[in-house]
């Protein structure tokens, strides 16, 4: 039951005007760490593998199997997803390894072509049962060429869903990928716009660059899906270099692998209560999204190493 399906979380999300943390995954601890945080958290959560990250280990599948292997164990709802796909074929590799959420990126291509293209893509993955995400407005920041001064045009957003008959959209308001800083400004305005114009889940990519309080700024204008890459490897790279300091002797990958994995998940629990309401407060927001999709609390003495234990420390060969 863990793992669920996309539209059974944002669905909730949006009607109810509420954040999902989507996470793109680089390697296994990332995937841990991130659901060990939802579980914290009592959240529903996304692990997102990018096009760059399945070229990054060779082939989709391996980093794919790990990530569905983990939403499984989850006790709260957990989607895999893939994130940025540019090439049709990754998408149906991915549907067939049991990857039930997509994003065919086809932003670089001419309106037409992108519609075009894009309604294929997702003729193909709704006839089993894979949600689709795609992207108008080329947000900035891949490949370093695009400005962050891009934006969607909520009427062109309104033909292109209607075109495509996607799932998600995701929009260009502000945010850029790969941001170090977290300083971008948020046409805050632009995505009540967009929101009331179009009617499928907005997804906002980029948002590392994002501070907090413009984060809930965002999804209180109407941003349902909140994409979060850049902000975990700082925290996961910064952790690490800091332990590798620490201690000059150290070899075992497992020791600074958890202290890395360990920063991640602490920086998703902050991450989630910005997006998804205050965590510290009675859960119930949270609660009835996960609810809403069957998700009915943790198993008592369930599974093996859930929560606190799936990010038990370093032991020993
Ligand atoms: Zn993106």
């Amino acid at each position: 039951m863990p793992l669920s399906a996309m539209h059974d979380i944002t669905g909730p999300a949006r009607a109810a005007g509420r954040g999902i943390g989507a996470f793109n995954v680089i390697g296994i601890e990332h995937a841990e760490a991130i659901v060990a945080a939802a579980e914290r958290a009592g959240a529903p959560v996304v692990l997102q593998i990018s096009e760059n990250c399945a070229a990054y280990h060779g082939a989709l599948e391996p980093i794919a199997r790990a990530c569905l292997a983990v939403a499984r164990s989850a006790t709260v709802p957990v989607v895999v997803h893939l994130d940025h796909a540019t090439n049709p074929d990754l998408v149906y590799e991915a549907a067939r390894l049991g990857v039930g959420s997509v994003m065919y990126d086809a932003s670089q291509l001419p309106y037409e072509k992108n519609v075009r293209m894009t309604a294929e893509v997702t003729r193909w993955c709704q006839q089993r049962n894979v949600w689709v995400e795609a992207e108008l407005g080329e947000i900035g920041g891949k490949n370093g060429v695009h400005s962050p001064s891009a934006r969607t045009d909520p009427e062109e957003a309104a033909s292109y869903v209607a075109a495509t008959g996607i799932d998600a959209l995701a929009v260009a308001v502000g945010s850029s990928h790969a941001m170090l800083s977290r300083d971008a400004v948020l046409d805050i305005e632009l995505i009540a716009r967009i929101r009331q114009a179009v009617g499928v889940p907005l997804v906002l990519h980029g948002s590392s660059g994002v501070p907090d309080r413009d984060l809930a700024a965002a999804v209180r204008a109407g941003m349902t899906k909140i994409n979060i890459a850049t902000q975990l490897n700082k925290v996961f790279t910064t952790a690490i270099r800091q332990s590798l300091a620490d201690d000059g002797t150290m070899v075992d990958p497992r020791r600074y692998g958890a202290a890395g994995r360990e920063a991640v998940a602490s920086e998703v629990i902050r991450l989630l209560g910005a997006i998804g309401g205050d965590i510290s407060e009675p859960l119930s927001s949270v609660e009835r999204t996960a609810g809403a999709a069957g998700y009915r609390g943790p198993t008592p003495g369930g599974r093996r190493r859930q929560g606190p234990g799936r990010l038990a420390g370093h032991r020993s060969p």
